[in-house]
């Protein structure tokens, strides 16, 4: 059986070290980082994230802004508080929660922000930085969080099969050019698949370390996956309780009673990598602050 990686306990160590970090850069200099959320109307699951990001924010020290704005905001409105926000000394990181409503134009915000503010990662400055190995940059969230699970369970990973499910522009891709680098934390053989891939089982089975990020339940069953293997789910998918249907679950994208009877390691969902994402934007939020501080 696998070893369930608890990405909780991993999160909360990380939060433990960043908060004493916060606390010593405020007794040395007076001043703490500063992450400003900005949510657009009053999508659920967006008002959630952004009050895990804050709550996150206060466990660690971390000054927390808010911007709730309502769903009919103008383009311009938002550019010119991005201005503002970029321009502040007390603010070192910026997060504007996706999605966006439609009539706002999502890359023109994105590159609104300041790229030494970009905490989340999507400014193309720091996707070119990732790409050709920079790190003076910011690794998008869950990716980075991908990550740091990957390298508490894997001692080596030169040389190793990193097969990853998905390609977009906020998991698959960032991660795939983060674990190609010749680094310690990376220097994986790095294949992605997609749904135009016509036997996505070729590719899992030969993963020394696999990472579904998908959104679909059951993409990745026991027979897919190499024996051994550290499978890390990022999916979520909210599905009818099997046990009282009148409720609702979270699952990942790998079906987990098969997989874990397969791999080595593997995560869970909830608890795997959903916790290390919010971890790993706080971490990204200090550095801005340490980059910004010493660049003054
Ligand atoms: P996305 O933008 O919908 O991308 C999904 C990717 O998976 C696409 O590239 C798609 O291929 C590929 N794909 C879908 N089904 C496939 C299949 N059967 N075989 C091969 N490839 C397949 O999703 P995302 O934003 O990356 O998110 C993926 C999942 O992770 C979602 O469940 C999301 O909720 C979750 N997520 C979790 C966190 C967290 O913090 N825990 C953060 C972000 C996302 P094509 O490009 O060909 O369409």
């Amino acid at each position: 059986m696998a070893i369930v990686i608890d990405g909780k306990a991993v999160a909360a160590e990380l939060r433990d070290g960043i908060c004493k970090e916060v606390a010593m850069l405020k007794e040395k200099s007076g001043k703490v980082p500063g992450l400003a959320v900005v949510l657009v109307g009053e999508n659920p699951a967006s008002q959630v994230y952004v009050r895990m990001k804050r709550k996150g924010c206060e466990e660690v020290g971390i000054a927390s802004y808010q911007h709730l704005l309502h769903a009919e905001t103008s383009q311009e409105a938002l550019l010119s508080l991005i201005n503002k926000l970029n321009a502040s000394p007390d603010v070192n990181g910026i997060l504007v929660q996706l999605p966006l409503p439609s009539h706002i134009d999502e890359r023109a915000i994105i590159n609104a922000i300041d790229p030494r503010k970009d905490v989340d990662g999507f400014h193309p400055v720091n996707v070119g930085k990732v790409v050709i190995g920079d790190e003076d940059c910011f690794y998008p969230c869950t990716p980075f969080g991908c990550q740091v699970l990957i390298n508490r369970h894997v001692n080596d990973l030169k040389g190793k099969h990193l097969v990853i499910v998905g390609r977009s522009n906020i998991v698959g891709k960032p991660l795939a050019n983060m674990m190609v680098q010749k680094n310690k934390m990376a220097n994986c053989v790095v294949t992605v698949c997609h749904t135009a891939a016509q036997d996505i089982a070729y590719y899992t089975r030969q993963a020394d370390v696999l990472v579904v990020a998908a959104g679909k339940q059951n993409t990745v069953r026991g027979n897919m996956v190499k024996e051994g293997a550290v499978v890390i789910d990022v999916g979520v998918n909210r599905i009818a309780d099997p046990d009282d249907p009148s409720k609702t679950i979270l699952v990942g994208d790998v079906n987990f009673d098969e997989v874990s009877k397969v791999a080595s390691a593997i995560t869970p969902v909830p608890g795997g990598v959903g916790p290390m994402t919010i971890a790993m934007l706080l971490s990204n939020t200090l550095k801005a602050f340490k980059l910004q501080n010493r660049r003054a």
